[in-house]
């Protein structure tokens, strides 16, 4: 969280000795309000304005990085449309320690499966949580050694036994899991492990009360890589702590709450799972561990997570280049949409399922839709004109007729004055395309 200039004066000696580079402390409040200056430029700033400038300006939710590209937390905003939320959901399927080594290799590969291309993006289960369950410090340390041998996902290692994550931790130290759960028995031994590793560790708690009083605990030896968990595991009861626990970081700069949080799904049906992780991806869970582990179960909660996570202010786009679907030829029909991802992607699959082999030129429209696209003279005959031109389409196929979506018909006859190329109003909706393409084909 930025601090102004003014804050950041009030902090300074104002000996206006120049020093520093600019002429006034003013001024160098300034620049370093604006980003453009270190506080180690100024000799004189005391230990206590240092640690003051350094804590207001430390963002509202820590960031904590673990595993293979893992980040939990750092967000600024309690709704989406205030800002944007940074730092999707980590979401990690568990296995436990009590599955014979080759059902473990089986989970594992069956995890880092669970992989999805959808309206251009490449997303998936970011993660593996190992838990001890076998009360068997050996074996859960070899448990985790074959789940890190068989995934780059992310790790997470899960007992409430402190020997059992001293014999397993070390081990893969160097994949950077992230420990749990330090709690009020034991918090002590495994943040000095987690220190020791430097491993980023959950604290664990049952409430709100005592998990601040744990942090507070933690904190005094000297470690502030943690993750939070309120300890429910009634969704109800859940939510609330994780809704807390936003607004007391965000709003009131509770420092104590200033970690990201991780929720836990209590059902065992998986669609009743999905629908409980949902709440959690929505309000306001930085990690989930979750059970359900097949495809039909994790695409919807992945697709959410893409959704809530992506900048409201900027729509997912595709390169406005020439794409072809299927073994294109010079007959191949020549589609032009927008490079909104979802209209793109609606088209393509569509055409897809034509099974006619077809070019789609996506113009590029900031990423909205044909309508939106043309309220705003965003999606102009002369736009696409040169669009046509530009994407070399004409030396791909022996005819000059370009298909355009139906809602956008009134611009057919400039088009074709402009372009040269006959102009074919098609659907208005993606979905006639298919019967419209057989249509063209046949007649
Ligand atoms: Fe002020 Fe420090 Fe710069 Fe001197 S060096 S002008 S005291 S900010």
């Amino acid at each position: 969280m930025g601090l102004t200039g003014l804050e950041i004066y009030k902090q300074l000696p104002k000996k206006n000795c120049g020093e520093c580079g600019t002429p006034t402390c003013l001024a160098f409040a300034m620049a370093l309000a604006a980003g453009k200056g270190a506080l180690d430029s100024c000799p004189y700033v005391s230990d206590a304005a240092r640690d003051a400038l350094a804590s207001a300006s430390a963002p509202p939710i820590k960031s904590i990085k673990f595993g293979n590209g893992s980040v939990l937390g750092d967000e600024t905003v309690l709704f989406r449309h205030d800002k944007t939320f940074y730092h999707p959901t980590t979401v990690l399927v568990q296995v436990s320690d009590t599955l014979n080594d080759t059902d473990l290799v089986a989970k594992v590969e069956q995890i880092n499966d669970l992989e999805f291309d959808r309206v251009g993006l490449h997303y998936g289960v970011d993660g593996i949580a190992v838990l001890e369950e076998s009360g068997d410090p050996t074996r859960f340390a070899q448990a985790v050694k074959v789940v890190a041998d068989h995934t780059e996902k992310s790790l997470l290692l899960l007992s409430d036994n402190v020997a059992a994550l001293q014999a397993a931790a070390p081990a893969v130290a160097a994949k950077k899991p992230l420990l749990g759960n330090a709690a009020e028995g034991n918090y002590e031994a495994v943040v000095a492990l987690a220190k020791e590793l430097a491993l980023p560790v959950i604290l664990k708690a049952n409430g709100l009360d005592a998990l601040n009083d744990l942090v507070e605990k933690a904190q005094a030896l000297g470690y502030k890589e943690f993750v939070l968990d309120p300890g429910s595991r009634k969704p109800v009861e859940t939510l609330a702590n994780l809704t807390q626990l936003r607004r007391l970081a965000i709003k009131k700069k509770y420092r104590p709450f200033g970690y990201p949080v991780v929720a836990f799904t209590s059902k065992n049906e998986p669609m009743d799972e999905i629908a409980e992780a949902s709440i959690y991806v929505t309000k306001y869970a930085s990690a989930i561990v979750l059970k359900a582990d097949e495809k039909g179960f994790l695409l919807p909660l992945l697709t959410l997570r893409a959704n809530i996570y992506t900048d409201p202010q900027k729509p997912i786009q595709v390169e406005p280049t020439l794409h072809s679907v299927g073994d294109v030829n010079p007959e191949s029909p020549v589609y032009v949409t927008t490079n909104f991802s979802l209209t793109y992607y609606s088209v393509e699959g569509e055409v897809e399922a034509s099974k006619i082999p077809s070019y789609i030129l996506p113009i590029d429209t900031d990423g909205t839709s044909v309508l939106t696209a043309y309220a705003a003279g965003k999606y102009e005959p002369e736009k696409i004109a040169d669009a046509l031109l530009n994407s070399g389409v004409a030396d791909k196929v022996g005819h000059k007729n370009v298909i355009i979506p139906g809602y956008v018909a009134v611009i057919s006859g400039k088009l074709q004055e402009k372009s040269g190329w006959k102009v074919i109003v098609g659907p208005r909706e993606s979905s006639g395309i298919v019967s419209f393409a057989r249509s063209l084909s046949n007649g």
